[in-house]
């Protein structure tokens, strides 16, 4: 059988902004949900012209170069998991190769994969940083045009099996900034997800589709009262505001 080939949207090599310490990231193609404030569009079609394919060796041949400046790579999207064999591939190839072989390996996710895709991805994975758009179904419907159940799931599996490294919290105003909303969902993360950072990011909308630029940025007091809520749950410690 012939090994996996990923669909990429992009490559980083350094950032700062996708896991700890300085990462290589790759931006695959695709993406199951629809979100309204997606800073990254442009990477949600399955397929667009603009993306191009990639075997886990010229991926792991742009890495190898660079590993002594890397603390490790992190796959995001779109939806890295879409692309699991692909994922899992290119994870194995960073530990077998000695060049790579200390690299962290972390996953970007939405939430959105099944047990059989986490099955496969977990064993090779070091964390998985995960987006919670919403904990009320209606509001992540409004915000994503799906429920989320599988990222509960989701979530409460990687909070228990130790590789959840990172809870992101978008905040969009006038959607999913109210007080309840998000006092509820400090305590569920306190409940369900104890001890796990928790990243909470006011809404930019740079980058944005013309459905959402219309949508107030946070002032920094909006953005310190919504972490401030979400820690009451989850305690101060754990809760950094971007
Ligand atoms: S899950 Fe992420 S990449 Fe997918 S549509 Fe939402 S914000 Fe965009």
């Amino acid at each position: 059988m012939s090994p996996p080939r990923g669909l990429l949207a992009d490559v980083v090599p350094f950032s700062w902004v996708d896991g700890p310490g300085n990462r290589f990231v790759a931006f695959l193609q695709g993406c199951n949900l629809d979100c309204l404030a997606c800073h990254n569009p442009h990477t949600m079609p399955r397929s667009t012209p603009r993306a191009r394919e990639v075997g886990v060796a010229d991926l792991l041949a742009q890495v190898r170069p660079l590993a002594a400046f890397l603390s490790g790579v992190t796959v995001s999207g779109g939806e890295a998991t879409l692309q699991a064999p692909f994922v899992a591939a290119w994870f194995e190839a960073l530990r077998d190769d000695p060049a790579t072989a200390a690299l962290t390996r972390y996953i970007d996710s939405n939430g959105c994969a099944t047990d059989e895709v986490w099955d496969l991805l977990l064993p090779l994975a070091d964390g998985v940083m995960l987006d919670l758009k919403a904990l009320d179904v209606a509001v992540h419907v409004a915000l994503t045009g799906s429920g989320n159940d599988r990222v509960l799931t989701s979530l409460e599996r990687l909070a228990r099996e130790d590789k959840l490294v990172e809870v992101r919290l978008l905040v969009v105003p006038g959607i999913n900034d109210g007080e309840d909303g998000l006092r509820r969902t400090g305590d569920y993360l306190a409940t369900h997800a104890p001890g796990v950072p928790v990243t909470v990011i006011g809404f930019r909308p740079h980058g944005v589709r013309a459905a959402a630029r219309d949508i107030p940025e946070p002032t920094p007091e909006e953005r310190a009262r919504y972490a401030a809520w979400v820690a009451a749950g989850v305690g101060p410690d754990l809760v950094r505001v971007v």
